[in-house]
C-alpha cells in the first residue's frame, strides 16, 4: 500500500506521517516512511539546490526537472523496492507537490508537468493521498527561517493550496482532505479510519 501526504507549509505532514508510520509499525506492518525531496543520496543534492536561498534565481524548468530527478531516484531506489517487499510506503510529498508548486505556483503548463512527473515515476500512483489543508497565513507563521519556497508570496501559496484541493476534488476515491487545524490525535484517527479498508484488502 502506497500512501502520500500532501499539503502546504506547516500543515503537519511530517508529524502525521510519522504518527501513521509508528501506529502501523506497532500493529505489525512493515513500513517505509520517506519524503521528497531528498531521501536518497542524489536527492539530498537536489534538495540542497532547490531549497537553499544561496541558489538564488532558478529557471522554472530547471527547478521542475530537479524535482523530477529527485522523484525518479526516489521511486526507483526507495518506494518501489519497499512496495515489492510488501511494506506500506508512506511518503511526505509526491507528484501532487510538483503539480501544486511547480505547476500552480510557478505557472508551468500542468499537462506538461504531469507527463514529466508520470515519466519520472513510471506512473506509480498512490492508493491514498492525505491532503492536510491549511490556509497559508497560518502555515507559514509556524516558521522563523524560510527556504526558497517558503519565502514566496502569499498568493503563490494560495495557488498551491487551491491546487491540492482541486486534485483531491477531481479524484475523491483516492484522496482524503483533512482540516489541519484539528488536533493531532483527531487527524491521526481520521487518517487511520480512511486507510483501514485499504490495509484490509
Ligand atoms: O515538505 P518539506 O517542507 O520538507 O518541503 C521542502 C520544501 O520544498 C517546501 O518549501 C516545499 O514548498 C518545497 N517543494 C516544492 N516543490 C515540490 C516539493 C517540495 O516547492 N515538488
Amino acid at each position: 500500500v502506497f500512501v502520500c501526504f500532501e499539503g502546504g507549509e506547516g500543515s503537519g505532514k511530517s508529524t502525521q506521517s510519522r504518527l501513521l508510520s509508528d501506529a502501523l509499525t506497532a500493529d505489525g506492518y512493515g513500513v517505509r516512511l520517506t519524503f521528497e525531496p531528498g531521501d536518497t543520496v542524489v536527492g539530498q543534492e537536489m534538495r540542497r539546490i532547490v531549497l537553499s536561498p544561496e541558489t538564488g534565481e532558478l529557471d522554472d524548468r530547471t527547478e521542475a526537472l530537479l524535482y523530477a530527478a529527485d522523484k525518479a531516484e526516489h521511486v526507483a531506489t526507495v518506494v518501489l523496492p519497499a512496495l515489492e517487499r510488501g511494506e506500506v510506503v508512506i511518503t511526505d510529498r509526491y507528484v501532487d507537490s510538483t503539480l501544486a508548486y511547480q505547476g500552480a505556483g510557478r505557472a508551468l503548463d500542468p499537462a506538461e508537468l504531469e507527463s514529466v512527473a508520470r515519466w519520472a515515476t513510471g506512473d506509480l500512483r498512490p492508493h491514498l493521498t492525505v491532503v492536510l489543508d491549511l490556509e497559508p497565513e497560518a502555515g507559514l507563521g509556524r516558521f522563523d527561517e524560510r527556504d526558497r519556497i517558503e519565502g514566496e508570496s502569499l498568493e503563490f501559496h494560495q495557488r498551491v493550496r487551491a491546487a491540492f484541493l482541486d486534485l483531491a476534488a477531481a479524484n475523491p476515491d483516492h484522496y482524503v482532505v483533512l482540516d489541519a487545524r484539528g488536533t493531532v490525535d483527531d487527524i491521526a484517527a481520521a487518517i487511520r479510519e480512511r486507510l483501514a479498508p485499504l490495509l484490509a484488502q
